[in-house]
């Protein structure tokens, strides 16, 4: 084990963990993980998903849930913690997700998820960072 390197510059919202080349590809190029790569499919414990690269509270477990598409799934956010642009990439409408103080692009938001709101917050794992215990 190796001490994580601080880094030079402290921005004004990325003063974490620095992002992986990974992550910095899924949340500043609206990159995607492969599906079912994330060990937070499997995640069951109670707490908080904050942005990967903000550290704000985005998500609560509370309202997780297994979608079976291979990333994990919510179906609401915190409320305020994230935007929402729509997304024609692709030849797809879309509507695209991104933490709302960053603007790190976390997923899509699709109309199918379960009750209470029908939406399906499809998100990639590695832009979360799971604080287990915590309560949003
Ligand atoms: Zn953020």
């Amino acid at each position: 084990m190796t001490e994580p390197t601080t880094p030079a510059s402290c921005g004004p919202v990325s003063c974490g963990t620095p992002l992986s080349p990974e992550q910095r590809r899924i949340m500043r190029e609206h990159g995607t993980e492969r599906p079912g790569s994330s060990p937070l499919n499997d995640e069951k414990r109670e707490g908080v998903y904050h942005c990967a690269d903000c550290g704000t509270p985005l998500f609560s477990s509370k309202t997780k849930y297994e979608s079976g598409s291979g990333w994990p799934s919510f179906w609401a956010p915190l409320p305020g913690a994230v935007g929402s642009t729509t997304d024609t990439a692709f030849g797809m409408v879309r509507t695209e997700i991104h933490c709302a103080k960053c603007h790190g692009h976390l997923g899509h938001v699709f109309p199918d998820g379960p009750r209470p709101t029908g939406e399906r917050y499809c998100m990639n794992g590695l832009a979360l960072s799971f604080h287990p215990g915590e309560t949003a």
